[in-house]
């Protein structure tokens, strides 16, 4: 597939499941003073994510054009990008995990036509201090549909990415990380968060390229938030 075919596809996707498409925000952000450019898909509906109701309704999905320098430097290995694109589904106050992976599943391996044996999924360990329990419930999710596919699915308690390096895969399918790889906001960190920040646990998927060997300089074990390349 094209990138435009994969963009095409990721919107007819959500259409179907009763989502509006929107259209992309300005790359240069006119009402923004916080950053110089549109630097996610999440960027122009933090305001919505926050409450304030959109005209579209709260099924939205849009294809974001995105600039960002802050990883500038590393331009030119085989994951960043300075110019791209973002493509994101959107629910505001509406539908959780129990829809939103399995559509995620669904269009990568049914439409996009991955191999689900070359995927991966991560959860969120838990965060005692915070009082953030562990992330279970995507995980049980995530069991199910590789099961659905004949896949193994078993689940691993990694932690952070040096725990990785030492634990390994482990024959694991599902893989619990802790805040550093599997907390999203835009502080990065639960206690960098300030007040009202949009954030909590996020839920990943990784594709594994088996053609590229593991490089021992990112510790001793690939795992799939190892920086190798191995997954994507
Ligand atoms: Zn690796």
């Amino acid at each position: 597939m094209t990138t435009q075919e994969i963009r095409k596809a990721y919107l007819d996707f959500f259409v179907e499941r009763r989502h509006k498409v929107i259209a992309r925000a300005q790359l240069v952000p006119n009402n923004d003073p916080t950053t110089l450019f549109t630097g996610s898909g999440m960027q122009p509906l933090i305001p919505y994510l926050l409450g304030e109701p959109h005209s579209e309704g709260q099924r939205l999905v849009n294809s974001q054009t995105c600039l960002r320098a802050q990883d500038i430097e590393e331009v030119g290995d085989n994951r960043h990008t300075t110019f791209f694109e973002m493509i994101g589904n959107w629910s505001l106050g509406d539908y959780f995990k129990k829809d939103q992976l399995p559509w995620f599943f669904e269009f990568l391996t049914d439409v996009v036509g991955l191999d689900p044996s070359k995927l991966y999924a991560t959860c969120f360990i838990g965060d005692k201090a915070n009082g953030i329990p562990k992330d279970t419930e995507s995980a049980e999710v995530w069991e199910k549909l590789f099961k659905a596919k004949k896949v193994d699915h078993k689940q691993v308690e990694i932690g952070s990415e040096a725990d990785g390096a030492k634990k390994g895969l482990q024959n694991g399918r599902i893989f619990y990380y802790d805040a550093s790889k599997n907390w999203w906001c835009r502080a990065g960190q639960i206690n960098n968060m300030p007040t009202d920040e949009p954030g909590g646990p996020d839920s990943e998927i990784f594709y594994e390229f088996d053609f590229i060997k593991h490089n021992p300089k990112y510790g001793k074990n690939c795992h799939p938030n190892c920086e190798c390349g191995r997954f994507m």
